[in-house]
């Protein structure tokens, strides 16, 4: 394609044979499209002799992803990234929207940050659509309620302390009921920090032969239990409390929320990518996915005695919260994408500047730089047969989308509208080339975040295209 700058409309581009993936229709297939004008002009499916070698493995076509919780650290920390650089990053990876977490400095706890940052989204150019979450608490302190009613009316489309959990029971019983009230979830990062205090690594073998203070899987746990508890009571005072538990990454922690789901109590929850990929013994050197390191019984394989460690030790881009676990903790976030505990994968997409990370494992900033390499990972668990195309698709697009359209107060967004390959709707969407892998590195990161564990390594799946609301966002400059 030759024509439009990242942020102008799209006015004519036509893609043949191709594989599209609809997961509003439940229907993927060879096929055409067509954008004219921004919009989708047509959608072709194709068939018979038209559709002859059009596989799954070459370009496929698929709405643009929605990721519920990312970083963009502005305001307070744009050195480590920018609503501008964080746009870019996310259309490199395919996402047209983004919901952000409110722990900027200043905290997002009152519009007049919310507006900072709509306008330095506006100011980029890049018409990748940013939404935001509130913080719960007033400057995420822990103590008394944000201006949520004031934020409510600006835009955001729920609250979070994310960074941490919301301090006391009592303070989430009383945000979960006034959020209630709104319309609008409490999206809640659970850590019991009591046992975390000084925490380095999943508690396991792998921590203790290295040495790093273990982070208990009963933080999580209990962490989810009391949240539980207080949605329970909560929601006698108000039918409309809802929360949705971010970056779930135990087995423990899935079976609870799949338990309360099965009890219709209204929980939601997702899973990260390096959850689903990446194990501690990734901090021990080794390299190899989560679904290599574990034996046909579910048990840990060992990375020394199989020398499976072909990097260095303690590499902090690994470091974060919470904390890589075990391959059956990985394996349970798939079982959990899979049978809908999980509703979407999110990449807690989370920069830091190397001055964060060139530093003792267990002082180095939580955080892996994921927006970009999110789709890599999953098209991984594609090829290795761990899932199916069109489920790696659901859980970027409409899976998230389900998730907004369960508040009311936040439905009406873009963020939550169904997004198909359908005729006649504004074009949303990323062209992918699945024969085509591309080197993750510090070039070839948009995000000013380098910190990735991935960095040197080949992914799958190159993007190519990405148009959100009809206007460019990314365009491979090889293409
Ligand atoms: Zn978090």
């Amino acid at each position: 394609m030759s024509g439009p700058k990242v942020g102008e409309t799209v006015e004519r581009f036509e893609l043949e044979k191709a594989w599209l993936v609809d997961p509003v229709s439940g229907r993927e297939g060879p096929g055409e499209i067509v954008v004219v004008d921004g919009m989708l002009d047509s959608v072709n499916w194709l068939e018979g002799a038209e559709a002859e070698g059009v596989t799954a493995d070459g370009i496929v076509v698929a709405p643009g992803f929605i990721d519920l919780h990312a970083h963009f650290r502005e305001p307070g920390f744009e050195d480590a990234e920018t609503v501008a650089t964080g746009c870019a990053a996310a259309a490199h990876g395919g996402y047209t929207s983004v919901v952000l977490m409110p722990n900027t400095s200043p905290a997002l706890d009152e519009p007049g940050v919310l507006e900072r940052i709509r306008s330095a989204a506006r100011a980029s150019g890049s018409p990748v659509a940013v939404h935001a979450y509130g913080a719960v608490s007033a400057g995420r302190g822990g103590e008394q309620l944000s201006a949520m009613g004031e934020l409510a009316d600006a835009g955001v489309l729920g609250f979070s302390d994310d960074g941490a959990p919301v301090k006391t029971a009592r303070l989430l019983r009383s945000a979960l009921i006034y959020a209630g009230m709104l319309g609008l979830p409490v999206v809640e990062h659970a850590e019991d920090l009591e046992l975390t205090a000084g925490a380095e690594a999943h508690e396991g073998y792998v921590a203790s032969v290295m040495g790093l203070a273990g982070w208990p899987t009963a933080a999580e746990v209990n962490a989810i239990s009391r949240d539980l508890a207080v949605l329970a009571d909560a929601l006698g005072d108000e039918p409309r409390a809802r929360l949705h538990i971010t970056h779930v990454s135990t087995l423990a922690g899935l079976d609870l929320i799949r338990r309360a789901k099965a009890a219709e109590l209204p929980v939601t929850c997702d899973v990260t990518p390096h959850h689903l990929a990446f194990t501690d013994e990734w901090i021990a050197g080794s390299r190899r996915w989560a679904w290599e390191a574990i034996d046909g019984r579910g048990r840990s394989r060992d990375p020394w005695a199989d020398g499976a460690l072909t990097a260095g030790p303690y590499d902090t881009s690994l470091r974060v919260n919470p904390p890589l676990a075990t391959p059956a903790d990985a394996a349970a976030c798939l079982a959990a994408l899979v049978d809908g505990t999980a509703s979407a994968v999110v990449t807690d997409h989370a920069p830091h500047t190397i001055v964060d990370k060139e530093v003792e494992f267990g002082k180095a900033s939580n955080g892996i730089s994921g927006i970009e390499t999110a789709l890599g990972i999953l098209l991984s668990l594609v090829d290795a047969g761990k899932l199916t195309l069109p489920a790696a698709v659901r859980a970027l697009t409409t899976g998230p989308a389900a998730v907004v359209a369960g508040w009311a107060g936040a439905a009406s967004s873009a963020a939550a509208r169904p997004r198909g390959l359908v005729e006649g709707a504004p074009a949303d969407l990323v062209v992918f080339d699945r024969s085509d892998r591309w080197t993750v590195g510090e070039a070839t990161l948009r995000s000013k975040g380098k910190n990735s564990p991935l960095l040197g390594r080949d992914l799958p799946g190159r993007v190519i295209l990405t148009i959100a609301n009809g206007k460019l966002a990314y365009e491979d400059p090889e293409a």
